[in-house]
């Protein structure tokens, strides 16, 4: 095994108690110690230590590992329910790019949740930072709930949506991105996006020494706004979001989407899952949570998250909606065959 860095610190920790057989491998290069092992002192114990090639931290593993939880999640919680699939896009079904233009649906995942969106008892959706129109023009998937702007907009399987507070909003958000563009000019591979009723900063080219200044510039134009609270600002990976000032998030806008798909109804209920890979899918995963569905963080395993699983990448999470379309596959001819009175 090779490691490097702050793992191959942890991997010395390991050998220093002579633990290094009971390494087992989760997933692609990643490693856990084993949790029956007694807890050595010092920096990365043995105890359910996560050791992934590349990371940059050494996490308590507390998250399963989706795929190799799947049967019995499959199995156990998801059983034959009516099923809600909701997926951040940016770093959750495409990789993390440099520029937004290069996050790509691959061709592979788009025939997957096609092919999801045409099962019976099935709603699929992608809940995304971007706008309403672009990610649909990205997803390009029929049957399919799209929710843009963090949940402030949102339509398909016969709903609509725009929060009307956002809506009240876009005049001075819309102020902000004229005099943003113009502020971050002079900031090499400062990038600014207008998306309708959101503004996204853009830091993740900006060279070290000139992030001072971006982040100087996005609060010099944003402060007389954002102490009226008239806006408000979030952070994602490097970027600075700035929206209207609602209290409305992924998570609710993800509740507002089960609602009117299952109604209040506990009968009715179906098992929502939801993938994401930022801080602004944590409200996400705790809104699944609450509704006793599967939540899954898509990267680096984590201590600072709600979701109760994990996958390393987006080529995952491809790799896992094969497996659910099998499952569901398998469940519909089941289900078939008891109908038609069939062995
Ligand atoms: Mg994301």
């Amino acid at each position: 095994m090779r490691v490097r860095g702050r793992h191959e610190r942890g991997v010395q920790a390991m050998s220093s108690c002579h633990h290094e057989e009971m390494l087992i491998e989760m997933s692609r290069g990643c490693y856990l110690a084993r949790a029956t092992l007694p807890r050595t002192t010092g920096r990365g114990g043995c105890k359910g230590v996560a050791f992934c090639p590349g990371d940059a931290t050494i996490g308590k593993a507390q998250m399963e590992h989706l795929l190799r939880a799947w049967p019995q999640v499959a199995a156990q919680r998801i059983k034959d329910q009516p099923l809600v699939v909701l997926t951040d896009y940016d770093g959750t079904l495409t990789p993390i790019t440099r520029t937004p233009e290069q996050a790509i649906l691959s061709s592979g995942t788009r025939s997957i949740l096609q092919r999801l969106s045409r099962l019976p008892g099935v709603w699929l959706g992608v809940v995304s930072g971007r706008s309403l129109q672009e990610i649909r023009r990205l997803v390009r998937v029929t049957r399919m709930v799209y929710v843009g702007n963090h949940g402030l907009e949102l339509a398909g399987h016969g709903v609509s949506f725009v929060h009307p507070q956002a809506q009240a909003s876009r005049v001075i958000l819309r102020r902000l991105a004229v005099r943003l563009k113009r502020a971050l000019r002079g900031i090499p591979g400062a990038r600014m996006e207008w998306k309708g009723l959101t503004i996204s900063a853009h830091w993740r080219n900006v060279p070290r020494p000139a992030q001072r200044a971006f982040h100087h510039q996005i609060r010099r134009i944003t402060a007389a706004d954002a102490q009226e609270a008239a806006i408000r600002l979030t952070h994602g990976k490097r970027v600075v979001e700035i929206r209207p000032p609602v209290d409305w998030d992924k998570g609710q806008a993800v509740e507002w989407v089960l609602s009117r798909l299952f109604g209040s109804d506990d009968a009715r209920r179906g098992v929502p899952i939801y993938l994401g890979d930022d801080q602004t899918d944590e409200e996400a995963f705790r809104a699944v949570n609450r509704r006793g569905g599967v939540s899954v963080r898509v990267g680096r395993p984590s201590r600072r998250t709600a979701a109760t699983y994990r996958l390393s990448h987006p080529r995952e999470v491809y790799g896992w909606l094969v497996e659910l379309g099998e499952f569901l596959t398998v469940r519909r001819r089941g289900t078939h065959d008891r109908a038609t009175g069939r062995a």
